[in-house]
């Protein structure tokens, strides 16, 4: 029988929050480059989303040294965290393209790298529904398309076949396509797995830091340069991945990087709650546009029902990239009744807004000693990177080997896999195979609406990779994201977590400093 409680590996890297005084642990907080050690780091990774936790993840399994870095206060917060999370099987992608051999490659790995992480991976399947004629006539050409790109089980349905699989499509369904491969993920766990089992086995990870700029190896083309935070840190590196989506225009401008324009695609989305989730058995998709894959319905791995995304096209640097409005809900509701009668009077419990990293020079730009030796730009993972994150992490890592002369000596005692006693997360709850430990509160409910209890709380709070604000906690735990989205719980929790690791209810934040939970002066009211 499973022991549940924290996973406790012995932890080789080094976790750091580079935050004020008082935000969390001191043995948990950046004060000087000295605390990462004078030794250079082979690989320095800037970007902790999927990509870049995927990446370090592989680079973890051999005898490096290696750095993850992120602005934000958890790893997977940019893009990586508000997607339609899918694991898509590629059947739509350009045959012959990068992102079309990453896809299918991807495809294969996903059900082995979810058992090795310990997340949640349902093959639900999709169907592509044509609601139009002029969609019908496209069926024949996607189911082409699939095939060229090696989804060899795609295959076009009646409208009949799809009412009898979809007893709620809309009545204006002409056709579709059915696409087995096409799968739901829990997105957030993803990037976080990654990054446990790769600190576990000697990344250092450093959280809060901003990347200002880049000083290149002195004479030019010297093999060490440095990395620089904003706040005046120095991290000597041999070699720069710059994994900064969106924000990986303005790193690439600090080493000369060549060019390439990006911009945040928004995409909108509407979150349904439980009840609504019986309503439909696959992904159902749209028939793409040259421009979006358009707005789908499906169900999440959690138990809800998901409309979305728009694509709106927005300025780099726009501050709205992640805002959600009147207009782009509207489109979405729209969108979605399309494709399923009775959508638009099913409650909706959150609306949230991702902006995709779109880059004209096409998606998965690859680009070795850009600007300098040693450094890679990888940039433009636009709609699919949660799922080509393992595919394209061991792309970036040939390259590597290839034209930067990265040698590669595998890690014996490194770790590929969480253990099966690692902390469950949601999925796998404690009192689900009587392992319940008393003494460690699982059985007393702290989030009402997804039933999770302060133990649950601690035990995340104590997994490897110390989560310390309440979003980090929300996508380890589903704590606050139930129908009263925090109405009830936040404050009960805010107390857990400031009782667990002593950090004062005044410090405590939403995603980091700056977003405290409370006014300055209100903490003595509010606990
Ligand atoms: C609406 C929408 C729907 C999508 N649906 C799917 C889907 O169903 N399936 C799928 O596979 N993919 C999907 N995607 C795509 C997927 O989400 C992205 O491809 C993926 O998350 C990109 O990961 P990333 O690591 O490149 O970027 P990010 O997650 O944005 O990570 C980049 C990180 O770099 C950090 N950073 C930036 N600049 C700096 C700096 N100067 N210093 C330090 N850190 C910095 C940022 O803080 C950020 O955390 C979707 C995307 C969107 C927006």
């Amino acid at each position: 029988m499973t022991q549940f409680g924290t996973w406790q590996p012995k932890i080789r890297g080094k976790l750091f929050y580079n935050w004020p005084q008082g935000a969390c642990e001191e043995a948990l907080r950046f004060t000087s480059a000295g605390q990462l050690g004078v030794e250079p780091y082979d690989v320095a990774i800037v970007g902790a989303g999927v990509v870049g936790c995927g990446l370090a993840y592989r680079l973890s399994q051999y005898d490096l040294r290696v750095l993850l870095i992120d602005r934000l206060h958890d790893v997977g917060e940019g893009t990586s965290k508000a997607n339609s999370a899918l694991i898509h099987s590629g059947y739509d992608a350009k045959p012959g393209s990068l992102e079309s051999k990453l896809l299918h490659e991807a495809e294969a790995d996903w059900p082995g790298l979810a058992a090795r992480l310990k997340i949640p991976l349902d093959p639900i399947g999709g169907i592509m529904m044509a609601v139009t004629d002029e969609q019908e006539r496209q069926l024949e050409a996607a189911e082409k398309n699939a095939h060229a790109n090696r989804a060899t089980d795609v295959r076009i349905l009646s409208a009949t076949e799809i009412r009898e699989r979809e007893p709620n499509a809309s009545p204006d369904v002409r056709g579709g396509l059915l696409v087995p491969g096409e799968s739901l993920v829990d997105p957030f766990m993803a990037s976080i797995a990654y990054a446990e089992i790769a600190l576990a086995n000697g990344v250092d990870i450093l959280l809060g830091a901003d990347i200002a700029g880049v000083e290149l190896g002195q004479p030019p083309g010297a093999p060490l340069h440095h990395l620089v935070t904003a706040d005046g840190h120095r991290l000597p590196v041999r070699r720069i991945v710059n994994a900064a989506g969106l924000g990986s225009r303005r790193l690439a401008d600090g080493y000369g990087g060549g060019a390439f324009d990006i911009n945040p695609r928004r995409g909108q989305f509407l979150l349904f709650d439980k009840s609504a989730r019986p309503l439909v058995q696959h992904i159902l998709l749209p028939v793409p546009t040259a421009h979006t894959k358009g707005v789908l319905v499906a169900p999440t791995i959690f138990g809800n029902l998901l409309a979305g995304p728009t694509a709106e096209d927005l300025p780099l640097e726009d501050p709205a990239a992640t805002h959600t409005t009147v207009e782009g809900i509207r489109r979405v509701v729209e969108g979605g009744s399309r494709l399923v009668d009775g959508l638009a009077r099913q409650p909706v419990i959150a609306t949230y807004a991702g902006a995709r990293c779109a880059c004209s020079q096409g998606s998965y730009v690859i680009r070795h000693n850009d600007g300098a030796p040693g450094i890679v730009t990888v940039t433009g993972a636009r709609s699919t990177g949660l799922t080509a994150s393992i595919s394209l992490a061991r792309h970036l890592i040939d390259g590597m080997q290839k034209e930067l002369g990265l040698e590669l000596s595998p890690d014996s005692a490194a770790l590929d896999c969480r253990p099966d006693s690692a902390w469950p997360g949601w999925w796998r709850r404690p009192f689900e195979n009587g392992a319940t430990d008393a003494r460690a509160d699982h059985g007393c409910a702290v989030c009402f609406c997804e039933v999770i209890s302060g133990g649950e709380i601690r035990d995340a709070l104590d997994s490897p990779l110390k989560p310390r604000t309440m979003d980090a906690l929300k996508r380890r735990t589903r704590v606050l994201s139930g129908r009263c989205q925090g109405f009830d719980c936040q404050v009960p929790l805010a107390e857990i977590v400031s009782g667990h690791t002593g950090i004062g209810i005044a410090q405590l934040t939403k995603n980091g400093p700056g977003s405290e939970l409370v006014v300055p002066g209100q903490a003595e009211v509010t606990a």
